[in-house]
Order: structure tokens, then C-alpha cells, then sequence
């Protein structure tokens, strides 16, 4: 989440909700990402530090907790710029350019300056901040659907260059001399190359890649490698298939519509969100002058809930058998706006209680907040740094060149 401020109701119908869930069910990463915030509004960072606190309160508040996810600032992982590096040496310029969020920022957001390389490479710095931590999921929007399969693709490209790989237990001379030979003798090879700059071939058929299995699996069993199974989970255990990255899936995030108070898509730009932190009092009045039905003029006109936001909120705050009798009174005008927006306020305002509670307390020890990112800071550091052991060790081979040292030695 990018370091915008304080979070409103369109965050947490729209994301957080979904993080609670998920925090119960996953190994979760959440971060701020100030890196992201450059990349639309480079020109003006006054507020990234401040946004973040900001945030990651806000995401306290709700009940992100930190003994069950890692919640951390993107920049405090330089990781992430070095994924970043590395992955856009070998991603086509083209990728980038026909994501669908590039062409329409650019259309919508006319009055910034978006002609930089960290705007167009966006998309891939959020590959970057997803594979730098193997991730199997990413939960996503439809719109951002795209970027999650751009990561796939940027994903297989890099293994198919830097990843097949057998490990090390098996790599042995003896072993490649009978590949090679096999594979001249299809005609795939011509001569002799290491393993891993077989896939830089290309095109290798499909026959070929069952037949570097059934060899592999051969070869494991004359190793005598114990409880070899035949499928290609057991395999990953001895060969890295193409997997120096982890290639991530995405989740759908099913969202309830929750529009503004003027009956838009809630959003800070549109003055029309009530936020996590707001006052109560400031709640009633934003809703007193919420949008009900346009048709609905007078107070004896019957109203039709399923345009109304007020019903809206009303099904996300009011208990059921006070919607299903908001629904029918609305219906037959015996109910009145003034007295149904009453209503839907006093429970969003006992609903938000808690989190507002919460949210004081925090805002008593901002250092609370900042010693938890600190903290996530560091668990997300080891997960990445993991990772990119391995990647940069897929690229220029620094294991194979360099002999491990040995203890004691010089
Ligand atoms: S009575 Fe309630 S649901 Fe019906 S139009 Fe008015 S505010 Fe909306």
C-alpha cells in the first residue's frame, strides 16, 4: 500500500478486510511502499515519512498484527531496488508499455510527470517487491490482475536464462557427459554446454524436457538417492527446475462496492470518504449530508434502496433484520432519509468504536508503530536476502568460481 495518509472506508472495505482474513490464513508480507509514491509524485516527498506512520496505524488499528504478519517499509529493503535491477535487464520494453495501467495513467493523470524509466518500470519494481519473498499469492483487484501475470512472464524469462539447474548433489561430470550425449543424439545440442545454458537454446520440445526428467530420475536412482519418488515435486528436491524464482498466483479480491458519500467510488481526490480516524460527530455530519436516491425528492416518495449509498452502508454496518425493515420502508416511503441516515451513522460510529480505540493508543507511542516496522523490517530482510542468494548466485555463478573457504584457512 503506498503511503497515501490517513486510511478510509474504501481501504478497509476494499483491502484491509481481506488482510484480516488472509493474516489467519497465510504467511503474510505487507508493506508500505514509499518507493511506489516517487513514482507518480516524485517532486514532492514531504509527507512520505509522515503517510507511513499514518498508515501502518491505520493498519494497526484494524487488527493487522504483528506476531501473525510481517509488516514492514518497502525502503528499508534494498532487496527490492536490487530485484528490480536485475529483472529489468531482461524484460522487453514492450511488456512494460502495454500493461493497461500504463496507458491509462497517463491519459487520467495529465498534470504529472510521468515520462520517467520509474514510472513506465513501475509494474516491475511491484514484480520485484512480490518474488523478492517467493511469494505463492498476491491478493490483487481485477485491474491489477495484469501485473501480477506480468510478473510470470518476467518470472519465466529469468529462469528459462539463469534456472535449470541440478543441484549440486547430482551435478556431477559424469552425469552431464550422458545428457549431452543424449540430447546431441536427438539433435537438440551440438556441442557440450553447461546445464544451465541449455534453456538459453530455446525452444526446447517438450519429448526433450521428459526425457532430462526420466534421465534425472535415472540418474538420482544410480546415485542412490532414497525415497525417490517419480513426480516432479520430489524432483524439485534434487533439481532446480527453472525455479530460481518463485512464479506467484494471484487472489482475487471479492470487495463489496462501497461508494462515497456523494455515491462515486470513495477516494481521497473526491472529498467524499469518511475516514477510520474521523470523530464521530464528524461521522453523523458527513452522513447527514450523504447522497440518498436522486428520485426520492420528498419525504412521501417511495425510495429504492438499491441506488441509495446509504443503503449501502447500511448493509455493511446494521445488523439484518434492520436492513430487510430499512427495505421495506424506504419502499413505501415510511421511513424518512433524515431518520434512516440517523440510524446507519450510529451503527458505522459503534461499528469504527474499536478501531478507533485502538487507534488512540497508538497515536499516544508512535515509536510503538515505528519499532514494529523496524522489527517487520527485519524478518522481511531475511526472507529477501535468502532470495537473493540465489538469484545472484543463478547469474554469475559466484559459487561455482569462487571455492568455499575453508575454517581456519587464510
Ligand atoms: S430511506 Fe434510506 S435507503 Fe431509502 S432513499 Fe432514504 S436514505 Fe436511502
Amino acid at each position: 500500500m503506498r503511503p497515501t495518509g490517513r486510511l478510509h472506508l474504501g481501504h478497509y472495505f476494499g483491502a484491509l478486510q481481506n488482510w484480516l482474513k488472509l493474516q489467519e490464513e497465510y504467511e503474510c508480507f505487507f508493506f508500505v511502499a514509499d518507493w511506489h509514491a516517487l513514482t507518480t509524485h516524485y517532486e514532492d516527498t514531504s509527507s512520505v515519512a509522515e503517510n507511513t506512520l499514518q498508515v501502518a496505524t491505520d493498519w494497526l488499528s484494524v487488527g493487522l498484527d504483528p506476531a501473525k504478519s510481517t509488516m514492514f517499509v518497502q525502503s528499508s529493503i534494498i532487496e527490492h531496488a536490487e530485484l528490480h535491477v536485475l529483472l529489468s535487464m531482461i524484460t522487453p520494453l514492450s511488456w512494460l508499455e502495454r500493461v493497461p495501467t500504463y496507458k491509462e495513467q497517463i491519459e487520467n493523470l495529465k498534470d504529472r510527470d510521468l515520462g520517467t524509466y520509474g514510472f513506465l518500470g513501475y509494474p516491475l519494481l511491484q514484480s520485484a517487491d512480490i518474488v523478492v519473498y517467493d511469494a505463492d499469492f498476491v491478493p490483487v483487484g481485477e485491474d491489477q490482475v495484469p501485473h501480477v501475470e506480468l510478473t510470470r512472464e518476467v518470472v519465466r524469462r529469468f529462469n528459462a536464462h539463469f534456472g535449470l539447474k541440478v543441484k549440486d548433489a547430482l551435478f556431477q561430470d559424469s552425469y552431464r557427459d550422458d545428457l549431452h550425449h543424449v540430447l546431441m543424439k536427438m539433435g537438440e545440442l551440438e556441442k557440450p554446454m553447461p546445464l544451465w545454458k541449455l534453456v538459453e537454446q530455446g525452444g526446447m520440445r517438450a519429448e526433450t524436457r521428459a526425457l532430462l526428467r526420466s534421465e534425472m530420475r535415472k540418474h538420482a536412482a544410480e546415485v542412490g538417492i532414497d525415497n525417490f519418488r517419480r513426480s516432479l515435486g520430489t524432483l524439485k528436491k534434487y533439481f532446480i527446475w527453472g525455479e530460481v524464482l518463485h512464479e506467484p498466483g494471484h487472489l482475487l479480491t471479492e470487495t463489496p462496492r462501497l461508494p462515497g458519500t456523494d455515491g462515486r467510488r470513495m477516494a481521497k481526490s473526491y472529498g467524499n470518504a469518511i475516514w477510520l480516524s474521523d470523530p464521530p460527530d464528524e461521522i453523523r455530519n458527513k452522513v447527514r449530508n450523504m447522497m440518498t436516491d436522486p428520485q426520492r425528492q420528498r419525504r412521501t416518495d417511495p425510495g429504492r434502496p438499491e441506488v441509495c449509498p446509504v443503503f449501502a452502508w447500511h448493509k455493511l454496518f446494521s445488523a439484518p433484520d434492520l436492513v430487510a425493515r430499512i427495505d421495506g420502508e424506504c419502499r413505501t416511503a415510511a421511513i424518512g432519509c433524515v431518520d434512516c441516515k440517523k440510524l446507519m451513522a450510529e451503527n458505522l460510529v459503534t461499528w469504527i468504536e474499536p478501531i478507533q480505540e485502538r487507534r488512540k493508543e497508538l497515536e499516544a507511542h508512535p515509536q510503538k508503530v515505528w519499532d514494529i516496522l523496524d522489527a517487520g523490517g527485519k524478518k522481511a530482510h531475511a526472507a529477501a536476502r535468502r532470495t537473493m542468494k540465489r538469484v545472484r548466485n543463478a547469474i554469475f555463478k559466484w559459487d561455482e568460481a569462487r571455492p568455499p573457504r575453508r575454517a581456519g584457512g587464510n
